[in-house]
């Protein structure tokens, strides 16, 4: 009895079809600010994609707010050829973009378009694989805990704030102080890092100028970079629907990639600007604002969207899609609403800090409030071994030099871990698209923790440090950095070729 009930229910669900629906035609009432009012289409899901007929050709729309006989739709595109009057057609489906290997090294709009004036993408392929904009997390179990690193190139960050793969970490900090560098730097790294297997990288541009983005292609592409890179160009100039957009189709072309078994890694730079389109498409459909004048519902488009991103069980394959978040603070507020809920969505950040990039410390990472609360587990044995002993010697030294600021006379040994302090500090010093592999930072700051470079000047340790490198690539190309490349691990034989590599260099250097 209990069972024929489920069963017809079952039938039922099965056999409804939203036949009605797909014949179903409305027409617009009203548009304007790339918004449509329309009207005869109330069984419309939300989310569901429309075709807007307009006088010169179609135009793709969202159906956003359903109310009881009008849906308030976002015109994905061009709404200034949308008149009232003209038909609207709902699709039956949710927005998707098709995904798959050809959009590697393209640019593209959040519709799939290309923008590079290279042609059609998918050209020679016929499987269609299409991919929802909004798809459902996987689930826990679905999941397992990040385990392989991804290294960035940046010294501050592979030491003191590893990412691993499938991990969600947010780059954040005030306009101007190298929050995409250090995303762009982390793109360029992936094909230095021999270890492990290039993830394919997607690089989302939300509302900055087209000029900026050019220029960050061809930075992408002087570096060989775009072999591996795929675009998503949602640009200032573009109406604030294609800005809402661009996270959610570039999130979709990075998980065929997961789902494939392969890593991956998005840069959304940035969510803020996500953020504002949200509010302003929210505002002209007149949702009720409410903090900041933001949609309530902000928080949960953001943390699922980020949720998206993870690192897939054996089962389901094994992918992983690792996602840089970029938020921009004004004035270092971090307490504003979008920064914090984009704090509390992600397994850490990245802080960047004007005070420091204004002395030219650079990148401008404050170790003291950046984490990671997943990475580390995911952190080469080598590295690790070095990067626990420079983290502690930097803290101390930060503490220290608070205390000792005005002090004119210091014992011995707190003047001794100051100086090591402003040693370390000029180590983590990297200029812009320049990232270093992973083996050499190791290298670097076993070096610097054992007091290698304490008798050379601050100023000088920078280049030192340079120089050092560029022995042990011509030197000790195979001994030593191609073994801690292919172990990862710092065996007592390794470290005792650096020891007398570190003191045959300081005798070239110093002869
Ligand atoms: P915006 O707020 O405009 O998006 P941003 O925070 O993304 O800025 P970038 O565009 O990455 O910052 O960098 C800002 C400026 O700082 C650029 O001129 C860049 O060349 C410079 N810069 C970034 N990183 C470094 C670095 N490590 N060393 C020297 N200069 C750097
Ligand atoms: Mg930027």
């Amino acid at each position: 009895m209990h069972d024929s009930l489920i069963d017809n229910l079952k039938k039922e669900i099965e056999g409804f079809k939203r036949t009605l629906k797909t014949e179903m035609i409305g027409h617009v009432i009203e548009v304007g600010d790339g918004i449509a009012k329309i009207s005869g289409i109330s069984g419309v899901g939300a989310q569901e994609m429309l075709l807007i007929t307009t006088h010169t050709g179609e135009v793709a729309g969202i159906a956003f707010n359903l109310e009881e006989d009008l849906v308030g739709a976002i015109i994905l595109g061009d709404s200034s050829n949308v008149r009232e009057g003209d038909v609207v057609k709902p699709t039956g489906r949710v927005l998707s973009v098709r995904v798959g290997e050809s959009l590697v090294g393209r640019v593209v709009d959040p519709l799939g378009n290309p923008q590079d004036g290279r042609g059609p993408i998918f050209e020679d392929v016929t499987e269609e694989i299409f991919y929802s904009v909004e798809r459902a997390a996987p689930s826990v179990i679905e999941r397992e805990s990040v385990r392989t690193p991804l290294h960035t190139g940046i010294k501050a960050i592979d030491s003191m704030v590893p990412i691993g793969r499938g991990q969600r970490e947010l780059i954040i900090g005030d306009r101007q102080i190298g929050k995409t560098s250090l995303a762009i730097d982390t793109i360029i790294n992936q094909k230095n890092d021999t270890r492990h297997v290039t993830p394919i990288c997607i690089y989302v541009a939300i509302g900055q100028k087209e000029s900026k983005i050019a220029k960050i292609v061809a930075t992408l592409k002087e570096a060989g970079a775009m072999a591996y890179t795929i675009v998503v160009s949602a640009p200032a100039s573009s109406p604030a629907s294609l800005w809402f957009l661009a996270p959610y189709s570039a999130t979709a072309i990075g998980e065929y990639f997961m789902e494939q078994g392969q890593d991956a890694l998005i840069v959304y730079d940035d969510l803020s600007k996500h953020a504002w389109a949200y509010r302003e498409l929210s505002l002209l459909l007149r949702r009720p604002p409410g903090r900041e004048a933001y949609p309530g519902d902000i928080f949960y488009l953001h943390s699922r969207l980020l949720e998206r991103s993870a690192r897939l069980s054996k089962e389901r394959g094994g992918g992983s899609l690792t996602a840089l978040p970029i938020i921009e603070t004004q004035l270092g507020d971090v307490s504003a609403y979008i920064p914090t809920n984009v704090i509390s969505i992600t397994d850490g950040q990245i802080y960047l800090e004007p005070e420091l990039f204004y002395q030219g410390i650079r990148p401008a990472v404050n170790a003291g409030l950046s984490v990671s609360r997943v990475g580390s587990s995911a952190q080469t044995k080598a590295m690790k071994k070095v990067a626990g002993r420079l983290r502690l010697e930097l803290a101390q030294f930060r503490e220290l030099a608070a205390f000792t600021q005005f002090a004119s006379e210091l014992d011995e040994s707190t003047r001794k871990r100051i100086d090591r302090g402003k040693v370390l500090i000029q180590v983590l010093k990297q200029p812009e698209l320049n990232p270093v592999p992973f083996e050499q930072q190791v290298v670097l700051f076993y070096a610097a923790i054992h007091g290698y470079f304490d008798s050379i000047p601050s100023e000088e340790v920078q280049t030192y440090s340079n120089t050092l490198l560029r022995y042990m690539e011509s030197m000790h190309k195979e001994d030593i950095l191609g073994a801690l490349l292919k172990s990862g691990e710092l065996s007592t034989d390794i470290e005792e070729k650096m020891k007398s590599a570190f003191n045959d260099f300081s005798a070239t250097a110093h002869s």
